[in-house]
């Protein structure tokens, strides 16, 4: 029997089109959350929990409270990116899109949402929470410290994201590190300004801010015996002084992203860039004043989820595809894999996808029924296996 009726896809359809068109920023979700908690109602869950950890919205489901509680998470923020897609469903608001798919994962947990409710499950509670905040980092770690989270206390939680270059549909899984740790550096630096005329009355940082450049993103091949796995830094920014010609600068800022597969990693690569950086600034007696901003944990898959999301896909006939290396990007899924056994997994948005967070991108409907399918057999699943 199918899980949803063809007039819900309709609805789901419509609805994460709607969200297309209606995209907010990281932390503004206020109109998506709204909309969600509307649509969710009609499925009659036990219990709704609005304003978590900003505007997450979660959906409990009681079936038979012996059973374990599993958390499934949809992120449902936009981001800063000019759509150029000139489709009827394309973004109302300037300069804000969904490109990355975050409008059909929310999609998806509302259509579990539906299928839950044409197919009650016999045991356990489910949690489908409608996460925000996910691409700054923020949303995640939120969620987790607001007082109301632990009304929801999950056992296990999973989830999934959308993934070009990969057959639509198909099911991208990987046990343990699935997606890299990163971590935002700021670094500012004050030496003195001066004449342009007289630099050597002024201290410029340029030497310092050009050496650090370099320096950074060849730490980790420098020390690559102190690292267990992949190691990246990539400056992202890099400002000195203003612009006035007659004036020696005398600040500068730079900021990198340091990537990483394993957590232990991170903390090593993040130590080592530190000391790098003061000892540059000491070399050139120069102030510092080191940030850290965008933590996300890396993603580590648990074993037996990772099984029964497996066998589920198998029986339902989907494409597997079981990848070896974890992916560059980063998810804040991670700071649930690192609380809980939980299972961040892929799916295929076809090959000839444009990229996530490309300009042109666009959710593929065709795998909305899919994700949900998956979804509500491996919940059935994993509320019938013991806590
Ligand atoms: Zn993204
Ligand atoms: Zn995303």
């Amino acid at each position: 029997m199918e899980l949803l009726t063809s007039q819900q896809l309709k609805e789901l359809l419509a609805l994460r089109k709607w969200l297309h068109q209606n995209p907010e920023l990281s932390g503004n979700e206020q109109q998506t959350s709204r909309k969600l908690e509307d649509f969710i109602q009609q499925t009659q869950p036990h219990k709704v929990i609005t304003g978590l950890g900003g505007h997450g919205v979660a959906a409990v489901y009681v079936y038979d409270e012996q059973g374990p509680t599993i958390l499934v998470r949809a992120d449902m923020d936009a981001l800063p990116i000019e759509e150029v897609n000139t489709f009827a469903h394309k973004s109302e608001n300037d300069g804000v899109s969904h490109k990355c798919g975050h409008d059909g994962h929310s999609a998806i947990l509302a259509g579990l949402a539906l299928a839950l409710k044409n197919k009650p499950l016999s045991a356990g509670r489910v949690v489908l929470l409608f996460q925000p905040e996910e691409e700054t980092g923020q949303g995640a770690a939120k969620v987790i410290a607001d007082e109301a989270f632990k009304m929801i206390q999950p056992d296990k939680a999973i989830a999934l994201h959308n993934l070009p270059g990969f057959s639509k549909a198909a099911i991208v899984l990987k046990e343990g590190p699935f997606a890299a740790a990163s971590t935002g550096m700021i670094v500012e630096i004050k030496g003195a300004s001066s004449h342009a005329a007289n630099p050597e009355q002024g201290n410029s940082p340029y030497k310092m801010l050009a050496e650090a450049m370099l320096q950074l993103t060849e730490l980790p091949e420098k020390k690559k015996d102190i690292f267990k796995d992949f190691c990246l830094v990539t400056i992202i920014h890099a400002k000195l002084g203003e612009v006035a010609f007659g004036t020696n600068p005398g600040k500068a800022i730079l900021m990198a992203t340091l990537r990483t597969f394993l957590n232990e990693d991170m903390d090593k690569l993040k130590k080592k860039a530190e000391i790098l950086v003061k000892t540059l600034a000491e070399e050139n007696k120069l102030k510092i004043d080191i940030s850290w901003t965008e933590e996300f944990p890396a993603t580590i898959n648990d074993k037996e989820i990772t099984e029964v999301i497996r066998n589920v896909s198998e029986d339902l006939g989907e494409e597997i595809i079981e990848i070896e290396e974890p992916f560059r990007w980063s998810e804040d899924f991670g700071h649930f894999t690192s609380r809980f056994p939980a299972v961040l997994f892929g799916i295929g948005s076809g090959k000839d996808s444009p990229g996530l967070h490309n300009h042109d991108y666009d959710f593929p409907d065709e795998i909305l029924p899919h994700a949900v399918q998956v979804f509500y057999h491996t919940l059935k699943k994993l509320t019938t296996n013991k806590k």
